[in-house]
């Protein structure tokens, strides 16, 4: 079916096409008119047809994808950043490069379009995760990289956590600034307890404070939960500015930045946003946002030029296109989807009880999850299997997806992380049930089973 809508939906493109090549009057000469008739006929067949003839490719060498139409996809970073249909209908229509930049008028900046509604859009993200102003960025990281542009000078120190993603540790380094790690406490949670030890220690050693905190609310790792609230007070005692690392928050649970304390809000369009890379978004207080922020103040030597209200850190706008169109599009839903984070994590807590039914299998996330993020020991189960099976490690990826199931890292069956994100209780119920039947399959115990 799949194979089949692409296929229409690529004729229905050169179709697109020969507009484009008549405009603007569309008096398409008699060789047009044949082409324009053939894939007219072409996209209806095409849909009448019981069987249709695959394609494999858009164009030399690049393959359809259909990982989401074909499979459950539990790929740990994949699914909260899959797109609405809205999103996808708007990568269509604003595909074309500068595509949002038919109504930029004076003062020439992407968070001034009111057609389509961008400014209006990055007001709505403010008061969304309960701070003062907010700007669309490429990704997370790039939301790092302007705070650190902005706030840390050569030789400065800016803590981390010990579970902190690589792109924050080298948006730091490229300032020529340190990180320094704030332990994990015996349960893997970064604490208030430990990141004050950290600030004293830093203090002790180097005489001077760390410049900037910044701490994920739940970790890429394990899908952890860190004590962003106890965080944000120690950081407002020691009047440490603090980045509440939200790549696995926003988007997909309700975030208020001020109730934590947060000086700074980062979050992952296409993470957990149903938005196309690269998406995030960056969110201040109004006591910051001068800095983060901050104008051009430059002039050429020769010729005078300046640059009018362009922001520095940002390099003036930010994601324009089809990107910034599709997190738009998405964003209705996506409000909507916070408020079944409930929900979500229940579904989170049924698969996992399911799969801990299977002798063996253990999660070396916190329990019981406050995360649709886990990550699983399946060391004395699927592992035991492994070493004797004659395709090793990769015999659980096999049979996952022989059943439509994908998302785990191939040849892995020692620990691995995998999310639940946005399946049907249905959904759900079928991967428990595909986990418990290759465990049955190899001889494994599973409780209550078949
Ligand atoms: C994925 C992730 C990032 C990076 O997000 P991008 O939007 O791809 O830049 C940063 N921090 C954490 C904790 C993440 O999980």
């Amino acid at each position: 079916m799949i194979q089949k809508i692409y296929k229409a939906m690529f004729y229905l493109e050169d179709l697109r096409e020969i507009l484009r090549e008549t405009a603007p009057d569309h008096r398409l000469d008699e060789g047009q008119k044949k082409k324009f008739k053939n894939i007219l006929n072409n996209v209806k067949d095409t849909l009448d047809e019981e069987e249709c003839q695959k394609i494999r490719y858009i164009t030399d060498k690049i393959e359809l994808r259909t990982r989401e139409e074909d499979f459950i996809n539990i790929d740990p970073i994949q699914v909260a950043g899959r797109l609405t249909p809205e999103a996808r209908k708007a990568l269509i229509a604003y595909g074309d490069g500068y595509s949002v930049c038919d109504y930029c008028f004076k003062p020439f900046r992407l968070d001034y379009i009111k057609k389509p509604p961008v400014q209006d859009f990055f007001s709505e993200l403010s008061e969304f995760v309960g701070m003062d102003v907010a700007r669309v960025v490429r990704g997370a990281r790039n939301g790092f990289q302007i705070v650190s542009n902005a706030l840390l000078e050569k030789g400065d120190i800016a803590l981390v956590s010990s579970l902190a993603h690589y792109t924050l540790c080298l948006s730091i380094e490229s300032i020529g600034a340190e990180w320094r790690e704030i332990p994990l406490d015996e349960n893997n949670i970064i604490t208030k307890e430990k990141t004050a030890e950290k600030i004293e220690e830093v203090k002790n050693k180097s005489k001077k404070l760390p410049k900037l905190i910044a701490v994920s609310h739940f970790d890429y790792m394990f899908g952890n939960e860190h004590d962003v609230y106890g965080i944000g007070k120690v950081c407002e005692d020691y009047e440490i500015p603090f980045l509440y690392n939200g790549a696995y928050t926003v988007g997909v649970m309700p975030v208020d930045g001020k109730k934590i304390g947060a000086d700074f809000v980062v979050g992952s369009g296409h993470k957990s946003m149903a938005s196309p890379a690269p998406t995030g978004i960056l969110a201040t207080t109004d006591e910051f946002k001068g800095k983060v922020f901050a104008e051009t103040k430059s002039k050429g030597d020769i010729t005078g030029r300046q640059f009018g209200i362009k922001e520095t850190y940002l390099l003036g706008c930010t994601v324009m296109g089809a990107p910034l169109i599709a997190m738009m599009a998405s964003f209705p839903k996506v409000k909507e989807r916070v408020k079944n984070w409930e929900e979500e994590i229940k579904k989170s807590n049924f698969f996992l009880s399911e799969f801990l039914k299977i002798e063996g299998n253990k999660v070396s996330s916190e329990m019981p999850r406050k995360h649709t993020l886990t990550k699983v020991d399946t060391r004395d189960s699927f592992d035991k299997i492994a070493k004797k099976h004659k395709r090793r490690g990769y015999f659980l990826y096999e049979e996952l997806s022989k059943r439509k199931i994908t998302g785990i890292f191939p040849g892995s069956t020692r620990e691995f992380k995998l999310n639940t994100y946005g399946l049907s209780w249905d959904q759900i119920k079928y991967l428990a049930d595909a986990f418990k039947e290759i465990a049955e399959k190899y001889g494994i115990w599973v409780e209550n089973f078949g």
